[in-house]
Order: structure tokens, then C-alpha cells, then sequence
């Protein structure tokens, strides 16, 4: 029988019994997209109270597919949530959950515009945007945001050691936004469109335009920039970058836009990832260091203990 034990460095509360036997250190949140864009969106967050995607935009083949490809089984889902309704953050819900008993959080309204096209029973759990819930130790934190969905939100997802912060399909930047996505570690930030390229499209109808860079749409590359510096700061390790439209955007445009405005507010330890519609990103581990103790039965005498 193997023991194993978890110490944090941070605040090492019990680190200094337990340093000579530390055998590995390790985040204490990892998150991945499994992929992100028009065609679907799904991202998978670790951390010591479980396992969560947050939105199921792709297919339930896929989003099982991708998940195994990161290491993690989909019945092992401790949880989803949901930023809005849109098919393309939704649409495996219907068949992830026939087989499968995972609780799924959203709002009223985003509850509402789903159930009707979902067979499956789900075990809704249903929060009101603004006000923090708790699953266990990590805390849940919704802020609405600007979209043309029901009730669309943000989400920070926060335990004593790791911030994420994630704002998706959103037309403008708010206060509010600005406020939440302050003092996290990593950060999952749309970046749909590069500005030229949308406006030099031939194959977008002009209403069609008008609707991605309105105050309901998405977040062009310098608006994406503009949010992540002004939310910024030394503990900053990742930004995720998703939502890239496959016409008016590529991962280069993004990263030549976010990394000039990053360095000019001083920002300069940030690692950009830009996820993909067609993989899963590699996973990032942020937040404070914890030493996992591994300890052999035999190795631990009961004398100690008393
Ligand atoms: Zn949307
Ligand atoms: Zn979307």
C-alpha cells in the first residue's frame, strides 16, 4: 500500500516534516482546451476538488476522444459548466449525458433555452449570475457578459492556491469583466477576429459582420489585447486564446497583436497559447507550487504518529 501526501509549498504549513520525502512538485490547477472556435468549444479544468469542462461545444465523440488524448475518462467528470447556449458550446451536452450522470451548471435563462432540445436526463444545477457557489474548496464565480445568448456569463474559478478566469463570446469589454478577470494565473481570453481581415472578407454577407464586431459579438485580436493587459499582473502565467474565426484570424495575427500590447504594459513572463478547433491544447499548470509526498507503507513507522 502506497501513501501518498500533499503538502503546500506555498505558506508550507507542514512542508518542513515532509521535504526530505518529497518525490515530485506539481501545479495546484491544470487546464486545457479541448478545442475552441465556430465549430465548437470546450475547455477541462483539474484542480483537488475534481475534474470540470467548462462548455461542451463539441461533439460527445470528440469531447470523449479528446479528453482520453489529455488522460482523463469522461465518466470521471466531476462537472459542467456552461457560458451560454449556443450550439457551439452546448451541442454534446444531449449525448455526453445519456450515459452519463454529471452535473451541469447553469443559469435560469441558459437552462431554459437548453432543455427542450436535450433528451437526456440532467441533473441541473442551477446558479444565479453574480453570486459565488461553492464545490467544496473551489469557488464559482459568474459575471454576465455581453452576447446575444440568454444569459451569457464569465466564469473565475478559484481555490486558496489557483485563479482561472474565462470570458468567451463577448461583443465588448466590461467593467465587470475587467473587475473579475483581475489577479488570476491563467487566463482563457477569445480572440475571434483580426480586424483587416474581417473588413477585407468577401465570403461574410455585411450584416453578418456587423454582428461579429458589434457590442453582442466577439472580441477582435486588440480588444482581446487591450483586456488581458489591462487585467494583468505579475502572477499572470498563461493566457489560453481561443475562439479564432477560420476566415478573419490565425494563430500568428493573434500573437503579433496580444504580445506588442502585452510588452508595452510591462508584461513581459506571459506565455500566449492559442488553441485550436481541430486539437486539444497541452495542458497548463499554474497557481502555487505543491510537493506530492510519496511514502511507502513500510516506511511509516506508527511510533511517529504518536
Ligand atoms: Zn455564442
Ligand atoms: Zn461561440
Amino acid at each position: 500500500m502506497i501513501i501518498f501526501f500533499i503538502c503546500l509549498i506555498n505558506g508550507l504549513r507542514d512542508g518542513k516534516e515532509c521535504l526530505g520525502s518529497c518525490q515530485k512538485m506539481a501545479k495546484a490547477m491544470q487546464v486545457a482546451v479541448l478545442g475552441s472556435g465556430s465549430g465548437g468549444n470546450a475547455t477541462v479544468l483539474c484542480c483537488d476538488e475534481g475534474t470540470f469542462l467548462i462548455d461542451a461545444g463539441l461533439s460527445a465523440k470528440q469531447l470523449v476522444l479528446r479528453l482520453e488524448l489529455l488522460g482523463i475518462a469522461a465518466d470521471d467528470l466531476d462537472g459542467i459548466f456552461l457560458t451560454h447556449e449556443h450550439s457551439d458550446h452546448a451541442r454534446g451536452l444531449n449525448v455526453l449525458l445519456k450515459t452519463r450522470d454529471i452535473p451541469v451548471y447553469a443559469n435560469a435563462m441558459t437552462k431554459e433555452a437548453l432543455e427542450w432540445g436535450i433528451k437526456s436526463d440532467v441533473k441541473w444545477k442551477v446558479f444565479q449570475t453574480g453570486q459565488e457557489f461553492k464545490i467544496g474548496d473551489l469557488s464559482v464565480n459568474t459575471f454576465s457578459i455581453p452576447h446575444d445568448a440568454a444569459e451569457p456569463v464569465g466564469f473565475v474559478l478559484e481555490t486558496e492556491q489557483a485563479r482561472f478566469g474565462l470570458v468567451t463570446d463577448v461583443g465588448c469589454v466590461t467593467n465587470v469583466m475587467r473587475e473579475s478577470l483581475k489577479h488570476a494565473d491563467a487566463l482563457f481570453i477569445e480572440a475571434n477576429y483580426d480586424e483587416e481581415l474581417l473588413e477585407s472578407d468577401t465570403k461574410r454577407p455585411w450584416m453578418t459582420k456587423q454582428r461579429i464586431s458589434s457590442k453582442h459579438g466577439h472580441l477582435s485580436n486588440t480588444q482581446a489585447g487591450e483586456l488581458i493587459a489591462e487585467v494583468g499582473c505579475a502572477k499572470l502565467d498563461y493566457v489560453l486564446l481561443g475562439h479564432l474565426s477560420s476566415d478573419c484570424n490565425t494563430s500568428d495575427k493573434v500573437i503579433n497583436t496580444i504580445d506588442p500590447l502585452l510588452k508595452n504594459a510591462e508584461l513581459l513572463e506571459i506565455d500566449l497559447v492559442c488553441a485550436s478547433q481541430h486539437e486539444p491544447t497541452e495542458w497548463v499548470s499554474f497557481g502555487s507550487e505543491k510537493i506530492v509526498v510519496k511514502l511507502e507503507a513500510e516506511d511509516f513507522i506508527q511510533g511517529d504518529l504518536f
